[in-house]
């Protein structure tokens, strides 16, 4: 008997992830084009704010800006967006740190 892979999807409906603007308000004034979509992820990646893998198939946050000129474009997983939409707390903060801690960001 094998393991059914069940991939990560999205609790929230999509526009919940992209009205959030992840960036902090002091990039604002680099930001330029910016743009956030919920994906599937066609291959493995990691999210730009914990460092988690991000498997190919699970759902994530893509977001795509300029930044003086220079493209940017990274992925965050649902743990953290997720988070960030019900509103960052105290416990959030522990939960992202043991992801953190995991996957060797911090
Ligand atoms: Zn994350």
């Amino acid at each position: 008997m094998g393991t059914v892979q069940i991939n990560r999807q999205a609790k929230y409906k999509s526009e919940e992830y992209t009205d959030l603007e992840m960036p902090s308000d002091d990039m604002d004034d680099y930001l330029e084009n910016y743009h956030s979509k919920l994906v599937k992820a066609r291959k493995e990646t990691k999210c730009h704010y914990c460092g988690t893998t991000i498997k190919a198939g699970d759902q994530a946050l893509s977001e795509k800006c300029f930044i003086d000129g220079k493209p940017y474009y990274i992925h965050d997983c649902l743990d953290c967006v997720e988070d960030v939409i019900k509103g960052w707390d105290d416990e959030a903060q522990t939960r992202w740190e043991q992801r953190a801690k995991e996957s060797g960001y911090i």
